[in-house]
C-alpha cells in the first residue's frame, strides 16, 4: 500500500536531479516546466518544450517519421501519454504487446513502450525491439554522437524493463550515420547505427539515485551553489529564486561591450592580473596587436572607429557590384536523393545588383516545396544573375566560395562558370577585421553582429513574422506534408525578405566603407 503513494520520478526528473538537487526539488513543488532533453517518439515532453521540439523537429527534415519507419516497419507505435489514466493505459498497451503468443516478425518493434516498474520508475523507451535472448533496447538520437544524459536515460530505461521483469538483452543509441546516401523512394534503410552502451551502464547506480531522489524530495530545500549547472539547456527555471538568496555582490556589473576577453583569453588574464576590469581603462599601447588596439579605442571613445583606408580599396571596385548571400540548410533525415545526413544543401540566394548610378535592385532564388534536390536551380539562375563580370560582395566568403566549389564538383558543365564566379568574390569580413570595430559588436564578427553596427535598424537574427528562429527553420516548415498554401507562401515570403535584408546590410556596410571616417563617425548607438 505504501508504494502505490509514493510519487513516480522519470527522466526529466532525473535530469535535473543530476544537474542540481535543488532545482528538482524546486521542480517537484510546482515550480515552471523545465526544458528536457525531447525523445525522438515525443516522449517526456513539457509544455515549454513542446514548441522548440516542434521546431527541431522540422530542421532534423521531413522524413523524421518515415526514417525510424523504414528501419522497424512493423512497428506498434504508442502514443505519448499526458494523464495518468492515458499512462496506465499505455502500459497497458505496451504489455499487451509484449505479451502477445505471436513470434515478433522481422522489423518489428514498439516505438514509444511505456513502463512503471515498482519501486515507481516511469519511462518510455524510444525502440523496444526482440533479439534472441531478450529486448532490445535504443534511444533515438537525430544526432552523430549520444551524450551523458542519453546514457542517465537508457540505464533508467534497463532499470525500469528489469523491474518489470523484463529480460533485457542489449541498451544502446540509435545514432545517425554520416555515411548514408540517401536512394530516395522513403528508403532509409541503414540511416541509424547502433551504439551499444553496455560498457557504460553499469557506472549508472540507478536504484541508489532513485533513492536518493525520493529522500531529497521529502527534505527541506538543499542546497547549492550556483555554476556551470545555472545556465546550460537555455538557463534554469529557478536561477531568479536563487539569485534573491544571494548576497548582493560590492562590484560592479561587468560591460559585456568592454569585456577583457575581447583580446583573447591569454591577454585577458594578463589585464585582469594588472588590476583591469575591462578595456576602458587599459592604455593602448599596452594592446600590441592592431585589431585589438582599435577595438578598445572604439570602446573607449564609445563608438566606431573606421581606417580610411578602406575607403580607397572599396571605391576601386567596379559596378555592377553584387551583394550576395546564401541560405543552407542539413538535414539529420535527407530529404533528396543522392544527399547525405547534415550535408550542407543551398537552398536560397539573394543577390543584391548596384549599377554605377546607384540604382539597386534585388534577385533571388529560393527551392520550391515539391521541387526535388534544388542545387542544379539554384546553381543555374545564379549563374545568371551574377553575368560574367563585376565584384561579389559577401560576408565571411569562405562559406559561399566552398558552397560554389561543392556545386562546380557536383556539376561538371557548370564548373567553369562556378570557378568563374569564385574568383571574383571579396570578402567584407576581412575588410571589416582589417579597418573596422563598433563596441556594439562585444568581440564578435559573426554577420548578426556586425550588422547590428553597421545596420541597427535591420534585423537579420529571427523570422519575426513567421516566428522562426532562424531561415533553415522557416524553410523546412515550409517543406512538411500537409502544409496550408498560405501557410507555406507566408513562410516563403519571410525567407525572401530575410534574404533582402540580410543583402542591404551588406550593402550598406560596402556603402560605409566606401564613405570613410566620416560616415562611420555618424552610427553611434
Ligand atoms: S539556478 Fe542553479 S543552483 Fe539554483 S536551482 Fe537552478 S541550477 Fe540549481
Amino acid at each position: 500500500m505504501r508504494m502505490a503513494f509514493t510519487p513516480l520520478l522519470n527522466h526529466d526528473d532525473l535530469q535535473r536531479w543530476r544537474a542540481c538537487s535543488r532545482r528538482f526539488w524546486l521542480h517537484r513543488r510546482g515550480g515552471p516546466a523545465a526544458v528536457s532533453q525531447p525523445s525522438a517518439t515525443g516522449a517526456g515532453r513539457t509544455a515549454r518544450d513542446a514548441d522548440e521540439t516542434a521546431e527541431a523537429a522540422v530542421v532534423h527534415g521531413p522524413g523524421l517519421q518515415a526514417a525510424l519507419r523504414a528501419s522497424f516497419p512493423r512497428a506498434d507505435l504508442i502514443a505519448a501519454p499526458g494523464t495518468p489514466a492515458e499512462w496506465a493505459a499505455a502500459v497497458q498497451q505496451t504489455l499487451d504487446c509484449l505479451d502477445s503468443d505471436r513470434v515478433a516478425p522481422e522489423g518489428w518493434a514498439i516505438l514509444g513502450a511505456c513502463l512503471t516498474s515498482d519501486d515507481r520508475a516511469q519511462v518510455r523507451i524510444d525502440v523496444l525491439t526482440c533479439g534472441e535472448q531478450g529486448l532490445r533496447l535504443f534511444k533515438v538520437r537525430y544526432a552523430t554522437v549520444g551524450d551523458e544524459a542519453d546514457v542517465d536515460a537508457v540505464a533508467l530505461w534497463v532499470h525500469a524493463a528489469a523491474r518489470c521483469g523484463l529480460r533485457v538483452q542489449s541498451a544502446g543509441l540509435l545514432l545517425v550515420d554520416t555515411g548514408f546516401i540517401y536512394p530516395g523512394h522513403g528508403c532509409y534503410a541503414g540511416l541509424f547505427r547502433e551504439v551499444d552502451l553496455a560498457s557504460v551502464l553499469g557506472s549508472r547506480p540507478v536504484a541508489a539515485w532513485l533513492s536518493a531522489m525520493r529522500t531529497c524530495d521529502r527534505g527541506p530545500e538543499p542546497p547549492a551553489t550556483p555554476g556551470a549547472q545555472c545556465t546550460q539547456s537555455g538557463g534554469c527555471e529557478f536561477a531568479s529564486h536563487c539569485q534573491a538568496g544571494e548576497p548582493a555582490s560590492s562590484l560592479p556589473a561587468p560591460d559585456p561591450q568592454a569585456s577583457l576577453d575581447i583580446v583573447g583569453r591569454e591577454l585577458a588574464a594578463e589585464l585582469r592580473q594588472e588590476g583591469h576590469a575591462d578595456l576602458r581603462s587599459v592604455a593602448l599601447q599596452r594592446l600590441g596587436n592592431l585589431r585589438h588596439r582599435r577595438a578598445a579605442r572604439a570602446i573607449q571613445q564609445g563608438g566606431p572607429v573606421l581606417e580610411p583606408a578602406v575607403a580607397a580599396l572599396m571605391q576601386a571596385l567596379p559596378y555592377p557590384r553584387y551583394s550576395l548571400r546564401f541560405d543552407t540548410i542539413g538535414f539529420a533525415v535527407p530529404l533528396w536523393a543522392g544527399t547525405r545526413p547534415y550535408q550542407v544543401l543551398p537552398f536560397q540566394w539573394t543577390c543584391g545588383v548596384q549599377s554605377a548610378a546607384g540604382q539597386w535592385a534585388q534577385q533571388g532564388f529560393l527551392a520550391d516545396a515539391d521541387g526535388g534536390d534544388p542545387r542544379r536551380a539554384f546553381a543555374l539562375t545564379l549563374l545568371q544573375a551574377l553575368g560574367s563580370a563585376g565584384p561579389v560582395l559577401a560576408y565571411n566568403a569562405g562559406f559561399e566560395r566552398s558552397r560554389l566549389r561543392e556545386l562546380a564538383q557536383q556539376f561538371d558543365d557548370l564548373a567553369p562558370a562556378l570557378d568563374a564566379v569564385q574568383a571574383r568574390i571579396v570578402d567584407l569580413f576581412q575588410l571589416a577585421r582589417a579597418h573596422y570595430y563598433h563596441p556594439v559588436m562585444a568581440g564578435s564578427w559573426s554577420f548578426k553582429s556586425i550588422s547590428r553596427a553597421v545596420a541597427p535598424d535591420v534585423p537579420v537574427a529571427r523570422l519575426e513574422d513567421v516566428q522562426a528562429s532562424s531561415a533553415q527553420a522557416a524553410f523546412a516548415r515550409s517543406l512538411q506534408r500537409g502544409l496550408e498554401g498560405a501557410a507555406r507562401q507566408q513562410l516563403r515570403a519571410a525567407l525572401q525578405a530575410h534574404g533582402q535584408r540580410e543583402t542591404e546590410v551588406l550593402r550598406r556596410m560596402a556603402a560605409l566603407f566606401e564613405a570613410g571616417a566620416a560616415e562611420a563617425a555618424g552610427i553611434r548607438h
